[in-house]
């Protein structure tokens, strides 16, 4: 079965499929800013971007836990960062 990967293009944002290996924004042939994840993991990201638009047109953040979320999101960061 051949895996397609997604190929997403820091410098111009165009996302494209391509064969493992791909390094070269086929938009604006940027060679640096190209990142690559398999297709599954994208459409997965995508699927949650959209859920998370529903969750905030829905007003999450007037949610009881959002303040909780976003305190643990800072004390994670803050972990990282030591
Ligand atoms: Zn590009």
């Amino acid at each position: 079965m051949l895996t397609y990967y997604t190929y997403v293009c820091k410098k111009c944002n165009q996302v494209y499929y391509g064969p493992k290996g791909e390094t070269i924004c086929i938009y604006c042939r940027s060679k640096d800013d190209m990142i690559t994840i398999k297709k599954a993991e994208y459409d997965r990201l995508i699927e949650r971007d959209a859920w998370l638009n529903y969750l905030e047109a829905a007003g999450v953040d007037n949610w009881e836990g959002y303040d909780f979320a976003c305190e643990a999101r800072r004390i994670d960061e803050a972990k990282d960062n030591e």
